[in-house]
């Protein structure tokens, strides 16, 4: 299987386009063709362990490595995790929740970001690459985390975070900034996401920046959602959800299902679609955004406009205006015209802004349906499902949660059965979960857990309970101008 840039660059095999991360005209890798999946093949899944289910699903689209290699990688990655890696509970009737936080850092960018460091090693291999490898990473909060954890003391790597100094949980901060490992470098922005992810997206872009990587030994590559590495461990858990459902008899092999998927960078929800262009029966893919609801407006006017205030709400992992994966779609929504998408993302850099056809949006991608959530309705949300379900789910499945309901509520009184993907456990934004099922405000975040552990009878999460020992190893804050210069400095690098 070959790979092609959303721009045009290509083809490079998948090993290449995993080194690479990003393409050299700033375009994202996509696969030449969508493998075919049979009712047979989804059948036999079914009798499969995760592990087994994503090795198969990566097997299919990663040519280059054997399946064989592909589940040692996957059963590693996985053992790392409480129990099982995608487990699906029945909320009622027709409604389930995919748990994909049981990994190591408690959100689904554990799912790939525990895998990528397995493929990216073995793929600088495949293609006979010796340099040493500088990940670069933006983070809203939960990937830079995970990546950390996944790229930590693996040789032949450093891994550098870039995080929005003031817009992450305190969770999430504590659990960046405590990582320890000789490769591992973390740089707060005085900035939001966006900053973050543009600085990132520059340097990628700069001939400059790569040759001062390169003067130091290092090549650049991405553990960001716009690596296919990322993507391509994603697309298996829609199956085993699938598989799951079979298994426990509520639909049979053939049957459409829906997913719900709270979304920021766009990532997530896109391995759901490329799922179903593999043939997984899925009716329709619900994009659930917070308060910065960017992505509904697109889904409903084919307008993107990321030229509107930025809110910070208690679902951060979300709070993005630019949502790269996007670009995607996109591709496939203009024909894998690669000439297309270029126009559009120069208006989106030039005007922060770009425009699809409407028709377009309601022909090529008629699956996909829009919904956002305020503030109040995320709490709410929370609540209510505590109280309904004794459940606890965290402010981004809520987000997930409450666009179900509207989506039920207001466009069909839809029988398919649903799964809602959950993207992180609730003790990782313990303040604002607390604040929602019990009502009482906590400002620390080691006590809030503690409190919301005692008042719901669940249990905190050793990955939290063991941060409160650990200390704050990466304290560097920097201003935009200075990322360039800072993130060199790590590596022992000058612009
Ligand atoms: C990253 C993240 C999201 C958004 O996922 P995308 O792939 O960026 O759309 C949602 N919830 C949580 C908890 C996350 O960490």
């Amino acid at each position: 299987m070959n790979f092609y840039s959303t721009r045009g660059f290509g083809p490079v095999s998948g090993a290449e386009a995993i080194v690479k991360g990003l393409a050299d005209d700033g375009g994202l890798f996509v696969p030449e063709t969508f493998p075919k999946v049979t009712s047979e093949e989804i059948n036999d899944l079914c009798s499969l362990e995760y592990a087994e289910r994503s090795a198969y699903v990566m097997s299919r689209f990663l040519t280059d490595f054997t399946y064989e290699e592909l589940l040692s990688y996957t059963q590693k990655a996985y053992a790392r995790f409480d129990g099982d890696a995608a487990p699906l509970t029945k909320v009622d009737d027709g409604f389930f929740l995919l748990e994909l936080w049981h990994g190591p850092t408690l959100a689904f960018k554990d799912i790939a970001l525990t895998v990528l460091p397995y493929l990216l090693t073995a793929s600088k291999k495949k293609i006979g690459k010796n340099t040493k490898t500088q990940i670069l990473v933006a983070t809203s909060g939960d990937t830079g985390k995970a990546a950390l954890e996944g790229f930590k003391d693996v040789d032949g790597t450093e891994i550098t975070v870039l995080y929005p100094a003031e817009g992450v949980s305190d969770m999430q901060k504590k659990q960046m900034t405590t990582t320890e490992g000789k490769n591992v470098h973390v740089l707060g922005v005085k900035g939001n996401f966006d900053d973050a992810q543009n600085a990132v997206k520059r340097i990628f872009a700069s001939e400059t920046m790569k040759k001062a990587f390169a003067d130091v030994g290092y090549e650049l590559s991405s553990a960001n959602s716009i690596n296919f590495g990322r993507l391509v461990p994603q697309i298996a858990y829609y199956f085993s959800s699938y598989c799951d459902l079979v298994n426990a008899e509520e639909i049979e092999v053939g049957q459409e299902i829906n997913f719900v998927v709270p979304s920021g960078n766009f990532g997530n929800i896109l391995a759901g679609y490329y799922a179903k262009r593999m043939g997984l029966p899925v009716q329709h893919l619900i994009v659930a955004s917070n308060k910065n609801d960017v992505l509904t407006d697109f889904f409903a006017t084919g307008r993107y406009d990321a030229n509107r205030t930025f809110h910070k709400t208690i679902s951060p992992s979300m709070d993005i205006l630019v949502s790269s994966n996007l670009e995607r779609l996109l591709y496939e929504m203009e024909d894998r015209n690669a000439e297309s998408v270029k126009e559009l993302m120069t208006s989106l850099k030039e005007y922060g802004f770009y425009r699809v056809d409407e028709d377009i949006v309601y022909d090529k991608i008629p699956e996909f349906f829009g919904y956002c959530s305020n503030e109040e309705e995320t709490k709410n949300t929370m609540d209510n499902f505590y109280d309904d379900y004794t459940y606890l789910i965290d402010p981004h499945t809520a987000v997930g949660v409450s666009a179900f309901f509207k989506y039920m509520g207001e466009v069909y009184d839809d029988t398919t059965p649903t799964v809602v993907v959950g993207t992180a456990s609730p003790y990782k934004f313990p303040q604002s979960v607390l604040e929602a099922v019990g009502k009482i405000k906590e400002e620390d975040a080691e006590k809030a857990a503690k409190k919301l552990s005692r008042l719901t009878s669940t249990e905190i999460p050793e990955a939290i309970s063991a941060l409160s020992s650990k200390p704050v190893l990466h304290e560097k804050v920097a201003d935009k101008k200075d990322i360039e210069s800072e993130v060199l400095a790590f590596v022992g690098g000058k612009v």
